[in-house]
């Protein structure tokens, strides 16, 4: 598969737009999907003036195009979400089942609305983001992941 790589300056454009659109939805709590999430999660949270971070963790892939059969949250939600406005945070859809298991949780925690806001998504996602930056059919790289390091002969 194609690979796209995104700069650090990028991704904080990328989310400077997504907390344009955020703060007017005015969320009491950010659930970061680890650990794609966790950075913009973060990120969010200080550029909208240090909105409540919470963790979840699913796993779905075990390398790039190798999938286990389900995403599995290998650490829950913390605490109560009752009555919050919440957005789950992202670095991309891709199928889409990671933030299907996301949102289910959320609610169970008794959320008043969710939100998904991502910097990428996927054209076949079967969950389009309430908030996303851009639509690739690439394999997105993430400043925080691997580098590709030129070496001359
Ligand atoms: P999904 O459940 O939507 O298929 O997969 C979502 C998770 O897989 C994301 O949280 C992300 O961490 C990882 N993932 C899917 N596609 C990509 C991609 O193009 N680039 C990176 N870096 N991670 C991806």
């Amino acid at each position: 598969m194609d690979k796209i790589y995104l700069t650090w300056w990028q991704v904080d454009r990328a989310i400077f737009a997504l907390a344009d659109h955020l703060r007017e939805y005015g969320p009491d709590v950010i659930v970061g999907v680890a650990r794609g999430g966790l950075i913009p999660a973060v990120r969010l949270s200080h550029v909208l003036g240090d909105v409540e971070v919470r963790v979840i963790d699913v796993k779905f892939y075990k390398d790039i195009e190798e999938r286990m059969e389900r995403p599995v949250i290998t650490i829950p939600l913390h605490g109560s979400l009752e009555g919050k406005r919440v957005v789950v945070v992202d670095d991309v859809s891709d199928t889409g089942k990671t933030l299907e298991v996301v949102i289910d949780e959320v609610r169970k925690k008794g959320a008043s609305d969710v939100k998904v806001a991502c910097l990428s998504m996927k054209p076949w996602t079967k969950v389009v983001p309430d908030f996303y930056v851009f639509r690739t059919d690439k394999w997105v790289v993430f400043p925080w992941e691997e580098f590709p390091v030129v070496v001359r002969e």
